[in-house]
């Protein structure tokens, strides 16, 4: 689960970790009103799930009250990565003489949270790994012991050699790991982590991921999700039990199982074309989730053809059948179905589909390779 800069701060702030209070503004008028309160220097800064804010003109300074309303007008009527923005925080402006970055993340092939650093900090983190890696310095944390103040101190002189600068910003990389485990996240970071004229170390922005598998013991944090910033496909999605993530492709993937969806995903490009999204439907599924799944994918106007990738095994797929004819019916679909079906009840399932006008594939390539030429009009290899 995603959650905004502002959220991301009040959860560092409570760890003690230095950030500039701010204050958040749906309307362009509160923005003002904040802006004056504060005085002097702001920075308005668009609230949505995407990295990137600054290039795509989502964080200014504004010198006076009345441009923070007018910045706050522009970024309010932005939308960064399709994402709309309903909120901007304001917050006074540091003066910045140095950027650096800081995040931990779950490093998935050593099993550990791992830190990186970087003196290089500011935009753009991706651009410093690829093209000056000798920049960054990658840590993995052995969670039996936990984040020791040795290594905090070995991370901080990475970042600076003032050492009131480094054993304040042990703290703060110290401060942050205890906020990253405590609440469950996925990634925690603060980019850019940021030195004063006169020698203190900042954090000015923070972004956090939480694990969606740790929300259910923490409801606190739970209750953060902004469900008005995130795609609705998701939403939705979520409220049917189905496992979805949308992609930016125009082959709609409706597939039961985790590794199944990853598979058809890779053989979708294999032959050329791009997947609409991940969608997993789980294993034992019935009719009702084949329904809210069609009503999501066929709601995204990028969609161009669709595939149904079903391996019966649990999952009957005489269930799935009868869940694609219910939404057809209800929805008659605008695009080209493909239908791969084969395990339980699979002769039932043809049945039924073969009653009501359609027809299934068994084999897995066949039909994707349908699939894609149906969704690039044959142009793909
Ligand atoms: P992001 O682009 O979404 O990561 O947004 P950030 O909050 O990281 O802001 C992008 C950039 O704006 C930073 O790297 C800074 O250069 C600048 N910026 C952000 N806050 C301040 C501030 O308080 N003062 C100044 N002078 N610049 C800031
Ligand atoms: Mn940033």
């Amino acid at each position: 689960m995603n959650i905004h800069e502002y959220q991301a701060k009040e959860i560092f702030r409570k760890y003690g970790i230095p950030i500039p209070p701010g204050e958040v503004a749906s309307t362009p008028q509160e923005a003002e009103v904040i802006a004056r309160k504060f005085g002097g220097t702001v920075v308005v800064k668009a609230q949505v799930h995407a990295g990137g804010r600054g290039k795509a003109g989502g964080v200014k300074l504004a010198r006076t009250p009345e441009e923070a309303r007018s910045l706050a007008r522009q970024i309010l009527q932005l939308k960064i990565k399709g994402l709309p923005v309903q909120k901007v925080l304001i917050t006074p402006a540091a003066d910045i003489a140095t950027e650096a970055y800081a995040g931990i993340i779950v490093d998935r092939a050593s099993k550990r949270p791992v830190f990186i650093v970087s003196p290089a900090g500011g935009i753009d983190i991706e651009e410093v790994a690829a093209k000056t890696p000798e920049k960054l310095l990658r840590h993995p944390v052995d969670p039996r012991y936990g984040f020791q103040p040795y290594e905090a101190m070995q991370l901080a002189f990475f970042l600076y050699s003032d050492f009131k600068q480094v054993r304040a910003t042990a703290r703060i990389l110290s401060q942050l790991y205890k906020a990253f485990i405590e609440n469950g996240g996925s990634l925690a970071e603060i980019n850019p982590l940021v030195t004063t004229p006169n020698g203190d170390v900042l954090a000015l922005d923070a972004k956090m991921v939480i694990d969606d598998n740790e929300l259910d013991r923490r409801p606190d944090i739970a209750a953060l999700r902004d469900e008005s910033a995130e795609a609705p496909s998701e939403v939705e999605a979520r409220e049917a039990s189905l496992t979805f993530i949308k992609l930016d492709g125009n082959v709609g993937c409706v597939v039961n199982g985790a590794g199944l969806a990853m598979a058809t995903m890779d053989l979708v490009k294999y032959y050329g074309g791009e997947p609409a999204n991940f969608l997993d439907i789980g294993g034992s599924s019935n009719p009702e989730k084949v329904v809210s799944a069609l009503q999501i994918i066929t709601a995204d106007p990028n969609v161009k053809a669709i595939l149904f990738n079903i391996f019966g095994g649990i999952t009957r797929t005489d269930d799935v059948a009868n869940g694609i004819v219910t939404a057809t019916k209800q929805n008659p679909l605008k695009v080209p179905l493909v239908i791969r079906l084969t395990g339980t009840n699979e002769e039932i399932a043809l049945k039924i589909l073969g009653e009501n006008g359609m027809s299934a594939m068994t084999d897995m390539d066949e039909a994707v390779q349908k699939a894609v030429a149906l969704a690039t009009g044959g142009k793909a290899a």
